[in-house]
């Protein structure tokens, strides 16, 4: 028998998250974001919910690569651009657009010898402080990159730091607004918090939105809204089962570091999964968890294998009964993966791209 923890992901799921991301941008071209293996799921399995994309926005040649194996002849962005100049004969080659944010991407295009001239979206810093140019040099940039034979089109984009906390994205709508006004070409700003927010604004939906975590059911903005509130459904649920059980006793500690003490008399279960399955250790005490889709909570400290639930709430489960670490349960109850992020610190994006190779993946 296989050590029972299995992560199952729903195409289903992803696929209505992109008509809810739709709804939120009338009018607007969707980028579905598919960087980090399409935040943990795999591009190849979330591909096919996510076919009535307008495009598909990743991170580097090996992605690109994998969408047009899967058959997407529509736009690929590459969301950093490329990496070394050498990379721009692939870009050609598979026909990608890129983002341009540096000068150094610039002399790369102008050395370049190609036939196939390039679509890039110039990427304003209009606040992040990451990547791309700040409004004062954005100009300049766009008019290098214009005279260049090897560019055929350029869009702008830029990317917000704050769409989902109180700072906002106002003063960065502006910048961009102010330094882009009278330049050709699309424009794409919206990220999920800002598409679900502020997608009503045509300033903000713009021709493009760039929709990632909305796809894959989570909230940006929780806890402030949640994942249902969005009508989001979960497109990655973790299960497993509970493969020991304990009877405490007043006094009695769990796991390391004998950071729980039981009050009372109380049954608990051991479930395989641990911090090396990509559950995160600091979920504590306290971590909702659903065992055969009843809500109950993680007791002491996650070690890399297992970790313990408190059983009251489900006193007839015993070995083997499910345990749904996040996602959906097979009653149909669904434990937002925010939920147990916030628990650990974290954000869900987090969680769902840290899962650990060694967990089986089903699609269904
Ligand atoms: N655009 C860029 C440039 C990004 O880096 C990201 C993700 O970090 C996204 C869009 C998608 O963001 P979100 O998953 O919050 O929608």
């Amino acid at each position: 028998m296989p050590r029972p923890i299995l992560a199952t992901i729903h195409p289903a799921a992803v696929h209505h998250n992109l008509e809810r991301a739709r709804r939120a941008a009338p009018d607007a071209r969707v980028w579905a974001v598919v960087k980090a293996n399409a935040y943990g799921h795999g591009i190849e399995r979330v591909f096919e919910g996510l076919r009535a994309a307008d495009g598909f926005a990743l991170l580097d040649l090996a992605e690109a690569e994998r969408v047009r194996a899967l058959g997407w002849r529509g736009p690929v962005l590459l969301l950093e651009g490329v990496f070394e100049p050498r990379d721009l004969e692939l870009c050609s080659r598979l026909g990608l657009w890129h983002a341009v944010h540096c000068d150094a991407q610039i002399d790369w295009l102008a050395a370049h010898k190609t036939q196939v001239p390039h679509r890039v979206f110039l990427k304003m810093n209009s606040g992040m402080n990451r990547l791309g140019f700040t409004p004062e040099r954005y100009r300049s940039a766009w008019a290098r990159l214009n005279a260049l034979p090897q560019v055929d089109e350029i869009s702008c984009m830029t990317h917000f730091s704050d769409a989902d906390g109180p700072r906002g994205i106002a003063h960065q709508v502006q910048a961009f607004q102010t330094a882009t006004q009278d330049l050709p070409g699309e424009r794409c700003i919206a990220n999920s918090a800002a598409l679900l927010r502020h997608g009503g604004d045509a300033q903000v939906r713009l021709d493009w939105v760039r929709a990632g975590i909305v796809l894959y059911g989570s909230a940006p903005d929780h806890p402030e809204r949640r994942a249902a509130d969005w009508d989001l459904q979960p497109t990655m649920t973790l299960a497993s089962r509970i493969i020991g059980v304990q009877q405490l006793q007043a006094g009695d500690t769990v796991g390391y570091g004998s950071r729980f003490t039981a009050q009372g008399p109380l049954g608990i279960g051991i479930v395989a999964c641990g911090y090396a399955d990509g559950y995160p250790r600091h979920c504590d005490t306290g971590t909702p968890v659903l065992v055969n889709g009843v809500r109950t909570r993680t007791i002491g400290r996650v070690s890399m294998d297992m970790l313990a639930v408190d059983l009251t709430p489900v006193p007839g489960a015993g070995l083997g009964a499910e345990v749904t670490l996040w996602g959906r349960a097979a009653n149909g109850a669904v434990l937002p993966i925010d939920e147990v992020a916030q628990a650990g610190g974290t954000i869900g994006y987090e969680l769902m791209c840290a899962l650990a190779p060694r967990v089986p993946v089903v699609v269904q």
